[in-house]
């Protein structure tokens, strides 16, 4: 079977402060680029929702949900579109891409941001998430201890930061970590230099987190 190319680490502006590009045209991109699909990783964190009077946590699940609802409602044959996130604590500017993500999960944990990567970690393991920590070496983060994590990004494709892939690479190779690709897909340049190929088909969250689990992937 052919392999499955999904792109791993991708925002959209509805609800990423930093992205330029809509929901729908990064899902239209994405497919002309060959893509079978993309798991959608807006950020969760303070800074997308610090000028917005939200009070309330399912308003605020609501607004985060923009980006993959409408993408949700769009259908495009042979392309799959899967809900993660890309968590930042509130202690650290560490960031971790989470792969499983169902909406039921958003709207029953509250105050995600306010607690750090051993608690999510205690959630992650009970509602089958996994998480990989994008960017792992750019300089403004701290070292996560590798048994916290299910893998790394030893490539993100953000060229507007250095990320220091290289070093990402050797951290994975010392402590075993899988490796994953994003494109950190924010802007109109730079499209797509990321991902990952699924030996098997993924339809659903299941399919991803059995495939990542069981290393049934390559890098692009
Ligand atoms: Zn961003
Ligand atoms: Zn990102």
């Amino acid at each position: 079977m052919k392999e499955k190319l999904f792109e791993m680490h991708v925002h959209t502006s509805e609800v990423s402060t930093c992205a330029v590009l809509k929901a729908e045209e990064v899902m239209k991109k994405y497919s002309l680029a060959g893509y079978n699909g993309l798991v959608l990783t807006d950020h969760m964190n303070q800074r997308t929702f610090k000028d917005l009077s939200l009070t309330d946590w399912h308003d605020l699940v609501d607004y985060y949900l923009r980006g993959y609802r409408i993408m949700k409602s769009i259908k495009i044959p042979d392309f799959t579109v899967l809900l993660g996130m890309e968590i930042t604590f509130n202690d650290y500017l560490n960031d971790y891409l989470v792969y499983g993500l169902e909406e039921d999960f958003l709207y029953n944990n509250s105050n995600l941001m306010e607690i750090d990567i051993r608690e999510f970690r205690k959630l992650a393991d009970k509602n089958n998430l996994m998480i990989f920590q994008a960017h792992p070496f750019r300089v403004d983060t701290v070292i996560t201890e590798p048994y916290l994590l299910d893998g790394i990004e030893v490539y993100n494709g953000n060229s507007s930061h250095n990320s220091n892939n290289d070093i990402a690479d050797l951290w994975a190779e010392k402590y075993g970590l899988r490796k994953i690709s994003g494109s950190d897909f924010h802007h109109f340049w730079g499209m797509a230099p990321g991902g990952v190929k699924f030996e098997d088909e993924i339809k659903n969250n299941n399919d991803l987190i059995q495939a990542l689990k069981h290393n049934r992937f390559k890098l692009k």
